[in-house]
């Protein structure tokens, strides 16, 4: 190339070709990207940008659940579960990255990889940092709380 009259508006119009590529990227796309492997055994399914595998295992279910960065329940989950908190409880182990756990009387809960993870029905929740967050858990669908012996929601003892 011997034009090099307008380099700056050629990169000016390259960039803004680029932002408008990533404007238009849908934000529930981010967790496809994430380079893991499939989990075999396991059906997969994304939702609000989580992507979700899950495989059943004796009377439970064992998922992987990949959250991307940036992901915060009330704003990427919420609009698709319909109340107001995550009302699930959680047990498992978060594999990588971080994450906070907000509950409604104000306390929060960093948990940060590789953690033991056990939370309360009724929260808030975020990815913490700019790596997606990797959470191993066992459920029982509706039964999870009861059978797992969570507290059927955060309290102070
Ligand atoms: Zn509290």
């Amino acid at each position: 190339m011997a034009r090099t009259k307008v380099p700056k508006r050629k990169a000016s119009r390259t960039a803004k070709a680029a932002k408008r590529t990533t404007a238009h990227r849908p934000r529930r796309s981010r967790a496809a990207v994430v380079p893991i492997e499939p989990v075999r055994g396991a059906t997969r399914s994304d939702v609000g940008g989580v992507r979700l595998e899950i495989g059943r295992a004796g009377a439970a279910r064992v998922k992987r659940v990949v959250y991307p960065a940036g992901f915060r329940w009330s704003v990427d989950m919420k609009p698709a579960v319909g109340t107001d908190l995550c009302m699930h409880g959680h047990v498992g182990f978060l594999a990588s990255g971080a994450i906070r756990i907000e509950y409604p009387d104000g306390c929060a809960l960093e948990l940060v990889a590789p953690q033991v993870v056990a939370i309360e029905p009724g929260h808030d929740g975020a990815v913490i940092g700019d790596a997606p967050a990797v959470l191993i858990e066992l459920d029982f669908e509706k039964a999870t709380v009861e059978r797992l012996g969570l507290p059927t929601a955060h309290r102070h003892v």
